[in-house]
């Protein structure tokens, strides 16, 4: 469906789309005159395009003082797509691998092989303060989900060197590209060394916490398994231990901590009747 509705589009629409990328931090929804002048692309023939778009529900537009223009959700996906395609950096586009509330994941073929893309749809509004020119009332909700894609692959960066989570190869718009990971979900296999699997997670999170990173939704759900390995994945709402600024931050940070262990510890006493100390382990932790 996605490449399909890809293959559509011509270049005149992928500059008219430039406007608005290039301008959404600025506009909740960017006038018709600056897509115009930042497009090149003459303004009668602007709206042309940008009527053709919103009717196939790639942009919204609306009309106030002026025309104004913003992604949806699938246009700012295609057009994430396009940076990537235009940079040689995604050849094919797969099968689409999920779609949730959060997200939609395809597979792919890349400079590096296979990969995963996966198109972030929502925004985490994380207890830090938004140190952005602007509020969060004038942004468009497609800039929230640039920034839950950019914080996934900032996350993925600090990480992979040491902790196993999917190599990350790039990010555009709400996009982010990763390695393919052949694997289960946690909850959907069963283990034959419950023990070893969670002292292995415990301790991956504790290296996570070193490097400064929170998870923030650490579940069964987001623990991929094959017999080789585990890796962590879904990391949009992960918390920046650098970013933050004040000791209150920092306590709610670690509270975030403390959650994802609990969640998981608890997940493996009601599946395996393994019993480990939660509270525990989280202070030691802390220490680390
Ligand atoms: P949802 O809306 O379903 O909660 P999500 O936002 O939580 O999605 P992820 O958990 O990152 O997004 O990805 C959704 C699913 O896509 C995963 O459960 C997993 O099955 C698959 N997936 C994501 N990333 C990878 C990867 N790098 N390799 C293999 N599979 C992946
Ligand atoms: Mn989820
Ligand atoms: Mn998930
Ligand atoms: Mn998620």
């Amino acid at each position: 469906m996605l490449a399909e509705r890809f293959r559509k589009l011509r270049g005149l629409a992928w500059r008219v789309m430039d406007g608005i990328f290039e301008n959404m931090w600025d506009y909740k929804y960017v006038p018709i005159e600056i897509i115009a002048r930042d497009s090149g692309v003459e303004e009668h023939k602007a709206e042309k395009v940008l009527k053709t778009l919103s009717n196939e529900k790639l942009i919204e537009l609306k009309q106030t003082e002026y025309l104004g223009a913003a992604f949806t959700f699938l246009g700012l996906s295609l057009y994430s797509l396009n940076r990537f395609v235009r940079k040689n950096i995604v050849t094919m586009l797969g099968e689409k691998m999920g779609e949730g509330k959060e997200s939609m994941v395809y597979n792919c073929i890349s400079k590096w092989g296979e990969a995963v893309l996966k198109f972030h749809k929502v925004g985490y509004t994380s207890f830090k303060r938004v140190r952005e020119k602007r509020d969060y009332g004038d942004l468009h909700y497609t800039v929230l989900m640039i920034r839950s894609a950019k914080n996934e692959f900032n996350a993925l960066k600090k990480l992979h060197s040491k902790v196993s989570v999917p190599k990350p190869y790039g990010w555009e718009g709400n996009a982010v590209l990763m390695e393919l990971i052949d694997a289960k979900e946690l909850y959907k296999v069963r283990l034959e060394n419950p023990k070893e699997v969670l002292d292995y997670i415990i301790e991956e999170v504790r290296e996570m916490w070193k490097l400064g990173i929170v998870h923030g939704d650490l579940s069964q759900f987001n623990i991929l398994v094959n017999p080789e390995g585990i890796w962590f994945i879904d990391f949009p709402q992960a918390i920046d231990l650098n970013e933050i600024e004040t000791d209150e931050e920092l306590r709610m940070a670690e509270e975030i901590l403390r959650r994802d262990l609990t969640n998981l510890i608890s997940y493996f006493r009601k599946t395996y009747r393994v019993e480990v100390d939660a509270d525990r382990i989280v202070e030691e932790i802390l220490k680390s």
